[in-house]
């Protein structure tokens, strides 16, 4: 059980696999004030940079479950490189219905409400691991300005313009669900940078050791697009954003 490939290559040097920085996580940490001993669910772990360095500075206990075999190798290695392995655990898996035994304080799905199948399910699924008066997290795309044409969504790699909300009508759909939004980070076109461009130099270097690889065009062809396709389109039109939700 994998993800595509493609993404364990291009995605391969990132400790956060979302337009976010160490600072913006730590910031989001911070927010939600967490408390010593606080128990946290994460699904779509990625590389745990999230649960460990929470781990490290909150002092929480984190569940993080990845279908990544590299993320969840590397999410294992980036705990004990923190010295937090006694408190963090990743599990290699499917998180789709994934419910963890005993209910958490903050129960979080970053950038992978596809694991719920969107927003609201992926709502209901972590709810069901969540203690009454817990924290519900949903990172989740949103446009910044709305697309003038489906042709400049396709070019933020959206499947069409309805794919995403404008940011006040993603507050006002969490509403509609029945929570409260109680805290917010939003990345910026510089963690935007972070997570993109990143992209690059993972590409141009896996390129050089692997040039006869079944995947060395398709990375190719990303690598010599990708960066004007991302500063005309992603950068100008796409924001992200993780939402501290609480049930009305
Ligand atoms: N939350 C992490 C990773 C976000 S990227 C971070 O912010 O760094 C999306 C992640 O979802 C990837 O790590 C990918 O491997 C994982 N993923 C995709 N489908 C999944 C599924 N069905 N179950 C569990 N993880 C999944």
């Amino acid at each position: 059980m994998d993800i595509p490939r493609i993404f364990n290559i291009t995605e391969s040097a990132h400790r956060i696999h979302n337009p976010f920085t160490t600072e913006k996580l730590a910031t989001l940490g911070a927010a939600l004030r967490l408390k010593p001993g606080a128990r946290v669910l994460d699904l779509g772990s990625g590389s745990g940079e999230m649960l460990c360095t929470w781990a490290r500075d909150y002092g929480i206990f984190g569940t993080g479950i990845d279908m990544s075999k590299l993320f969840t190798e590397q999410a294992k290695l980036r705990a004990k490189e923190l010295g937090v392995a006694d408190r963090v655990n990743f599990i290699h898996g499917d998180a789709t219905g994934y419910v963890i035994d005993e209910k958490v304080d903050v129960a979080a799905c970053v950038g992978a409400t596809w694991i719920g199948g969107g927003v609201a399910g992926t709502i209901e699924l972590l709810t069901r691991s969540l203690r009454v008066g817990g924290i519900i997290l949903i990172g989740e795309p949103y446009w910044r300005k709305l697309p003038p044409t489906e042709d400049i969504a396709k070019g933020c790699l959206a499947t069409s313009i309805s794919e995403f909300l404008l940011l006040p009508e993603l507050i006002a759909s969490f509403g509609h669900l029945g929570y409260d939004v109680v805290e917010m980070v939003l990345a910026d076109q510089d963690s935007w940078d972070r997570y993109e461009a990143a992209k690059w130099l993972t590409m141009r270097n896996w390129l050089e050791a692997n040039p006869d690889d079944e995947l060395a065009k398709e990375i190719r062809d990303q690598l010599t697009s990708g960066p004007e396709r991302y500063v005309t389109y992603t950068r100008e039109y796409l924001g992200w954003g993780v939402f501290a939700l609480m049930r009305q």
